[in-house]
């Protein structure tokens, strides 16, 4: 079974083709950083105008590495929201043609599950589990009791881990995007600034990082004042050690209480080093295994689009033609209720 996945909800026109749902046949990812780069950020407009240009190029050399026609494909699957309304529509509109043309079923993909799928590819999930979505855009606790089933357990209430990262890096003079250069200089370092943790309320699976984010500012602008030098690798380390502080222990404990036998964790953040070494050492502690993607696959990539559309099409979700990029899109379960919840 092949699926050919698509994916422009950002800035990476990325296009694979995927066997069974877990084995990547051929993986293309056009990214744009260069470009957005003298911006510190993704511009929307830029990213469309990439996606024109190189979505066809992107599908057409998937399908020749896969050395694959389209007749032998069993469906396209593309990420249908959450994104930049902009990108999304070129992937969709491109799945909606090579589809039509093709006389291939499509299906719509939300860009969450595909994170958590890429854990599928070259790894398992085993159900019941726990997703740790940490990325530019995300930053939630999400339960799996079964495939294709998604329950929110906690989400942030203000900025993304990812965009966390982001800009405390800019604030140091790192370039973009800041993760992997904090990620760098946190273990380069060799002390850290002490900055506060986020826990919020008792019992809560929430997170939020506009504080932290606040306290690292003016950390930094205090010391600009006085004129004394900041040393950047303790701010990275003492910034990275409060977020993994914080989201390490709500994951493990979101663990425990759904008592799960897996967590898995997904998203451009959980390439982080930091995060996963703490992660691993306090599931291990509590014998639940841990699962993370390798790193080509933390980030935006169409595999995983694949890999979560392959499990759709097994349930049976089919798109229609009136697909449109969904910016806002929600993430709904797939898995067929069972009769005792109906
Ligand atoms: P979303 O998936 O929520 O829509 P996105 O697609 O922009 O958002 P990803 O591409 O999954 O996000 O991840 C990009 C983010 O991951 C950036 O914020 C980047 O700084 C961060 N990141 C990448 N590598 C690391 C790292 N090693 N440590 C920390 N953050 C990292
Ligand atoms: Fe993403
Ligand atoms: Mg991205």
């Amino acid at each position: 079974l092949y699926i050919l996945g698509i994916e422009t909800s950002c800035d990476e026109t990325a296009a694979s083709v995927v066997k069974n749902g877990e084995e990547i046949v051929s993986n293309v990812v056009a990214s744009q950083i260069e470009s957005h780069k003298r911006f510190g950020g993704v511009v929307p407009e830029v990213a469309s105008r990439h996606h024109v240009e190189q979505i066809t190029l992107v599908i057409e050399e998937a399908l020749k590495q896969a050395d694959l026609t389209p007749a032998e494909l069993a469906a396209v699957a593309v990420t249908e929201g959450p994104g930049l309304v902009g990108a999304l529509l070129i992937g969709v509109n491109a799945a909606k043609a090579f589809a039509f043309a093709n006389g291939l079923p499509v299906i719509g993909v939300h860009h969450i599950a595909g994170h958590v799928y890429a854990n599928r590819l070259g790894g398992g999930l085993e159900f019941p589990l726990v997703a740790l979505i940490i990325s530019g855009g995300h930053t939630e606790l999400i339960f799996m009791e079964r495939d294709g089933s998604f329950e929110l357990i906690g989400e942030t209430r203000d900025d993304a881990a990812g965009e966390a990262y982001d800009k405390v890096a800019r604030v140091i003079g790192l370039p973009y995007p800041g993760g992997p250069h904090i990620d760098r200089l946190a273990h380069e370092s060799d002390g850290a600034v002490e900055f506060p943790r986020a826990w919020l309320e008792e019992g809560s699976y929430d997170f939020s990082f506009s504080g932290l984010k606040s306290a690292v500012i003016n950390y930094v602008h205090n010391a600009e004042q006085k004129g004394q030098p900041v040393d950047k690798a303790k701010v990275a380390a003492g910034f990275q050690e409060s977020v993994v502080d914080v989201v390490t222990a709500k994951t493990v404990r979101a663990a425990k209480e759904y008592g799960v036998r897996q967590v898995i964790a997904a998203g451009g953040v959980a390439a982080n080093r930091g995060l996963r070494d703490s992660l691993a050492a306090a599931l291990e502690e509590e014998g639940i295994r841990f699962h993370v993607p390798p790193l080509k696959l933390c980030t935006d990539n169409a595999a995983m689009i694949a890999a979560a559309g392959t499990s759709m099409y097994r349930a049976g979700v089919r798109s229609d033609l009136r697909m449109n990029g969904r910016p806002g899109m929600e993430l709904l379960s797939w898995a067929a209720a069972r009769p005792s919840e109906k």
